[in-house]
């Protein structure tokens, strides 16, 4: 007869949610690979203190985004530089956020309209009271020193 081991357990319990089938909670964390794919020149330019957003080769309708075909006539687009210079279209002060901007709150986003471009370019706005801002507002684009080739990299200051 074999001699009773007992290995050493927990006091840890398991989070049930159903019992046939089981289903229960189960703690899920990994890093992964991501790829911007065609988006990547953006986001280099971003670390370069450029705006990049896309032209479409025949129709000429400008995008203040990475966009590789035309959503007007569906041609493909090439790369363009943005001016780093544009006007607040809109804007919304946020009380609450998503959990990787909750401590942040409360910030403003803005659209940014800049001249000869068709549409819009979301982004942040920083040293501007909520009360401040105003539609028509000019403002300056800025890059973090340190960029992390994410969206957040670039964020708009009022024109000084
Ligand atoms: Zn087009």
């Amino acid at each position: 007869m074999a001699k009773k081991i007992r290995i050493p357990e927990t006091d840890e319990g398991t989070v049930l949610y159903h019992i046939d089938p089981i289903i229960m909670k189960w703690h899920y964390e990994i890093d992964y690979l991501h790829s911007y794919a065609q988006d990547s020149p953006f986001f280099a330019g971003l670390s370069k203190g450029k705006l990049l957003g896309s032209a479409c080769t025949r129709c000429k309708t400008r995008f203040a985004t990475p966009r590789s075909h035309c959503m007007e006539c569906g041609a493909k687009t090439e790369w363009m530089e943005l001016p780093l210079e544009g006007k607040v279209h809109t804007f919304t002060t946020c009380y609450f956020g998503g959990e990787a901007f909750l401590k942040e709150t409360p910030f403003t986003l803005i659209l940014v309209e800049f001249r000869g471009v068709d549409t819009l370019f979301l982004s942040r706005l920083a040293g501007a009271a909520s009360e401040e801002v105003r539609i028509g507002m000019p403002v300056q684009a800025q890059f973090l020193r340190n960029s992390k080739f994410k969206a957040t990299d670039v964020y708009f200051v009022p024109k000084g």
